[in-house]
């Protein structure tokens, strides 16, 4: 069966890549091939840095109120195919339909937040610096920029930056991640009936060759990456060596603390879905579990009886708590992770191996997984697995717990549930991580707050979202006049 090959968005016009090199697309559910997609080459960045370069200075010289009019068309466009991005979404990365309409949400809300513009990037004056002297500093706008996106969030993820690089007057380049091209091809066809301008906004689908492209193009001003860890490295040291601005985003290994005064039955469906939630494949989601005092054995039989009572199948099916993991690689990476538990001496209490759903026997599938008794050192309470598997490593107090924490090397998110105001004080105080829930488990800030951790979550120092993008795309120059 002949199945769509994704094009490239240039100009203003659908393009296809001149590239050889073709990559399959899958339903994680059904494990069938749904779509193919070119890895693009450094020409086809060419292309779209040439085309948004083109555009550059008449959008920079629209004024912010008219480009944030295109926002306001970009939410109505949204929310009128709203099901249909969810849909899409979950049948390339396989989230459930209810995570894949969340994602949609958070995308809109990133457009929404952006329309504050006319407020958020306004510069700052003062006069008499000097006698006679006034000094002011405007926001502007640099040129050309790029997202570089992972697999686990095909839709959102983006549109963390996309819409405040626009609206500061930038023009854009998206690259999706291969391994879920379809769902930002959607995003693009619907936004044609927004009406941007040519060149404001371009994608180029593709691998390495074209991160490569685009991390070595002098038109190209600034890049915003997220990925894992290996690769925000990489994209950072690189950026240094071109002189862009980077915001690179990372992997995790966060952790969920439990206290023995927590309300356990309250805080169970908001600690399952910080486990299981887009089957473990969030750079939010929780990874260790640590059961504080004599908290464990109560906490881990309601845990895992909670787990147990999720169904696992089809994300499209809206029944479904869990889906399958987005490639079969992901399914084979976390089984690693899985032996390597066993081998190290973990106690497997909930084994997700040889799982499989009736109606969808070849889907890339991992049953709820908990390893109690896992001690600190080894690798299934160091290494991101990025799947729905669970390390309780036990802790005696809340020091312990914090020390756990911050010896993590990742510092992206952490959370504690207690009913102790002290006990949570202290915690959020002392913890490395910058996202940080309390009786809430690993919750992710709105558009209107900063996202992006520490350590090695996260190289650079401006986060996605937030009022601190806004710095990201804009140069402050600052004059200094004085008229005889
Ligand atoms: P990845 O690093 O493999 O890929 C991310 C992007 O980089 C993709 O577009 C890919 O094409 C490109 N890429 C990958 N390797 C490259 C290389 N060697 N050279 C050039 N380009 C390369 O990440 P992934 O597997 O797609 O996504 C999962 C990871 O993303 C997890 O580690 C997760 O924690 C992390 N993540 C982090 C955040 C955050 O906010 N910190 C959010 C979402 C995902």
């Amino acid at each position: 069966m002949s199945v769509p090959l994704m094009k490239n968005y240039i100009n203003g016009e659908w393009v296809e890549s001149n590239s050889q090199t073709i990559g399959d697309v899958w339903n994680p559910a059904t494990a069938e091939k749904i779509a193919q997609v070119a890895y693009g080459t450094a020409e086809d960045v060419d292309k779209a840095v040439k085309a948004a370069k083109d555009a550059y200075w008449e959008w920079r010289t629209t004024p912010p109120l008219t480009r944030a009019r295109y926002l306001f068309r970009m939410k109505e466009a949204f929310e009128e195919n709203f099901e249909e991005i969810a849909k899409v979404l979950t049948t390339e990365q396989g989230k459930c339909i209810d995570e894949a309409r969340g994602e949609v949400r958070r995308m809109i809300e990133n457009v929404e937040h952006a329309t504050g513009v006319t407020t958020l990037m306004t510069g700052y004056t003062l006069e008499d610096i000097a006698k006679d002297i006034d000094c002011m500093g405007h926001r502007q706008p640099l040129g050309v920029f790029a997202a570089i996106v992972p697999y686990n969030f095909p839709g959102m993820v983006a549109w963390w930056f996309l819409p405040y690089a626009l609206v500061t007057g930038n023009t854009f380049i998206v690259k999706p991640s291969e391994q879920v091209p379809m769902t930002q091809t959607k995003i693009f066809e619907v936004l044609e009936e927004v009406g941007l301008p040519e060149g404001v906004l371009n994608m180029v689908h593709g691998a390495h060759d074209v991160v490569n492209g685009l991390l070595d193009h002098p038109d190209i001003e600034g890049i915003s990456f997220v990925g894992s860890t290996p690769t925000a490295k990489y994209i950072y040291q690189r950026c240094g060596d071109t002189g862009k601005r980077v915001q690179s985003l990372g992997g995790a290994k966060n952790i969920v603390a439990v206290m023995p005064d927590a309300d356990l039955e309250a805080a169970m469906p908001s600690m399952i879905t910080s486990f299981y939630g887009c089957t473990g494949q969030r750079c939010l989601s929780g990874s260790v579990l640590v059961p504080v005092g004599d908290v464990g054995d109560e906490l881990i039989e309601k845990f895992t009886s909670a787990a147990k009572a999720m169904k696992v199948g089809s994300g499209l099916d809206e029944q479904t708590g869990m889906g399958p993991l987005a490639s079969a690689a992901q399914k084979e990476k976390v089984l690693g992770y899985i032996e390597k538990g066993i081998e190290e001496g973990a106690d497997l209490v909930m084994d997700g191996r040889g799982f499989t759903v009736d109606e969808y026997p070849n889907g890339f599938f991992v049953g709820p997984t908990l390893f109690d008794n896992v001690k600190p050192d080894m690798t299934i309470a160091k290494e991101e697995i990025f799947g729905p598997v669970v390390s309780v490593v036990r802790a005696k107090d809340l020091n312990e717990a914090i020390e756990l924490i911050n010896t993590r090397g990742f510092a992206n998110a952490a959370c504690i549930y207690t009913n102790d105001g002290a006990t949570a004080r202290e915690f959020k105080y002392r913890v490395l991580p910058s996202m940080v829930g309390i009786n809430i488990g690993i919750a992710a800030p709105m558009s209107f707050f900063p996202f992006g951790g520490a350590g090695n979550s996260m190289f650079g120092d401006t986060k996605a979202h937030g009022q601190e993008i806004f710095n990201f795309f804009t140069d402050t120059k600052v004059v200094i006049q004085r008229w005889f």
